[in-house]
């Protein structure tokens, strides 16, 4: 970007014939297209953030609450009901699919 506008200064100061508005006419493309490439990549980042936000959720429901009434199975880690526990040793719970 900066070394277009370098190109161009060089022929105005040269080329001193040319009036304001043939300069005017001539630098407003560079301009736009530089405007342009600013508001995509603006939007880029935006696009970008609620992809976070997707992945924080997801680690949200990673983290189940256990109740009182629950335990998490040493064997396949779910969290299972008290009822469903089937064996229990060294601080280690086992549902009854798994001990079944
Ligand atoms: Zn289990």
């Amino acid at each position: 970007m900066a070394s277009d506008y370098d190109e161009v200064r060089p022929e105005v100061k040269t080329s001193q014939e040319r009036s304001l508005e043939d300069l005017q006419t001539a630098d407003a493309p560079d301009a736009r297209s530089v405007v342009t490439e600013l508001e995509e990549s603006d939007a880029f980042d935006e696009g970008l953030t609620p992809g976070g936000e997707i992945v924080s959720e997801e680690v949200i429901v990673q983290v189940i609450p256990q109740g009182r009434d629950e335990f998490t199975c040493s064997s396949c880690f779910l969290v299972r009901l008290r009822s469903q526990l089937a064996h229990e040793s060294d601080g280690h719970s086992y549902c009854i699919e798994c001990e079944g």
